[in-house]
């Protein structure tokens, strides 16, 4: 009689379990992406390099929209829509990253599980093909929360993530814009190295690259976010900005929203943007589209600082506000509604 009772027991205690998760899932959940806020104007892109802004989006987008269609976590789903992004020469980030002041490529990111708390950063990585995954693999076999420069790097290599020599990064046109500023004290948002109407139009067409970040939500109620970064053009003197700062660039926590930004970073770091959203939801009450909006509309503006983010809630809400000219942005949500945009309207 014991036997079969344990043995009923070893049958269906599973399928409770099974039956419980099943219950647990739900069909809300999208993901959302950025590549870079800054001067994006329409007048000064070609139709071909809208389509090419446009393919990668969509292909990042969709990377992680499949993980989170087939009930993977926001997590997973954040991470691949980032590497996508860091391999294109496109967006400022891993391939294409700026140059700084002393012509090197210094790359930062940040990573963030909503459901743990748990936050993954690197600052300042040189040979680090996908700084992101670094940023995850801190998050799962560090105990800390960020790492920087060789130490982060010595890390790296005792963790089997990929390296490249620094000739990856080579790019003529990050170097033609790092050398129209070298001499100044300037350091610049890669999309603002002209002014929208006076600036110099055929320069400007090959100009258009920007920091990557992503949210999701998944079908277990988790939110996540992350952000990825060559940082400023022009940067001195191992200058680092918001992007790696859980906070400022980038923030997730179940109870509220996930959140990557994009900008003039110092303004970001001063404003702890990330969380500020977060904040003004928690403890204001506000909605996250009112929250994200004061934060990149109000308390930005006011202090002068460029750029924009992107954010989703625990219910799926989403908010891609920004006070540039332009931002590349794209989400798709789980009843298949889906947009790419890059200008104002
Ligand atoms: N926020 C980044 C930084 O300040 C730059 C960017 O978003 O393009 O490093």
């Amino acid at each position: 009689m014991r036997n079969v009772l344990l043995a009923i027991l070893c049958i269906t205690f599973p399928m409770f379990l099974f039956s419980q998760n099943q219950l647990i899932m739900s069909e809300n959940f999208a993901i959302v992406i950025h590549g870079g806020a800054g001067t994006i104007l329409k007048k000064n892109m070609t139709d071909e390099q809208e389509k090419a802004y446009q393919e990668k989006l969509q292909e990042a987008l969709d990377s992680g929209y499949t993980i989170l269609k087939d009930g993977g976590s926001a997590i997973d789903a954040i991470e691949k829509a980032i590497v996508v992004m860091e391999d294109s020469p496109l967006f400022n980030a891993g391939k294409g990253a700026v140059y700084t002041n002393a012509g090197t490529n210094e790359l930062d990111a940040s990573i963030m599980d909503g459901k743990t708390l748990n936050a993954g950063a690197v600052s300042g990585v040189r040979n680090v093909k996908n700084p992101i995954k670094l940023a995850r693999v801190v998050i799962e076999k560090s105990e800390h929360v960020m790492l920087s420069g060789k130490g982060a790097e010595d890390f790296a290599k005792q963790y089997k993530i990929e390296m490249v020599d620094s000739a990856y990064f080579y790019n003529e046109h990050r170097l033609k814009q790092l050398n129209k500023i070298k001499d100044s004290e300037k350091i610049q948002l890669d999309h603002s190295d002209n002014d929208d109407e006076q600036g110099d139009i055929t320069e400007l067409k090959d100009s258009k690259f920007g920091t990557v970040g992503a949210v999701a939500l998944d079908k277990h109620g988790n939110l996540a976010a992350a952000t990825s970064t060559g940082g400023m053009t022009n940067k001195k003197f191992g200058r680092i900005g918001d992007s790696p700062i859980i906070g400022a660039g980038t923030y997730a926590n179940n109870a509220t929203c996930a959140v990557s930004c994009t900008g003039h970073g110092e303004f970001f770091i001063r404003n702890v943007v990330a969380y500020d959203v977060a904040a003004l939801m928690e403890y204001k009450n506000l909605s996250l589209v009112d929250a994200a909006n004061y934060a990149v509309n109000e308390k930005l503006v006011k202090l002068g600082g460029d750029g924009g983010l992107i954010a989703i809630d625990k219910d799926g809400n989403i908010a891609m506000p920004f006070n540039t000219k332009g931002m590349y942005r794209a989400y798709k949500k789980a009843n298949g509604e889906s947009k790419i945009l890059i200008f104002k309207n």
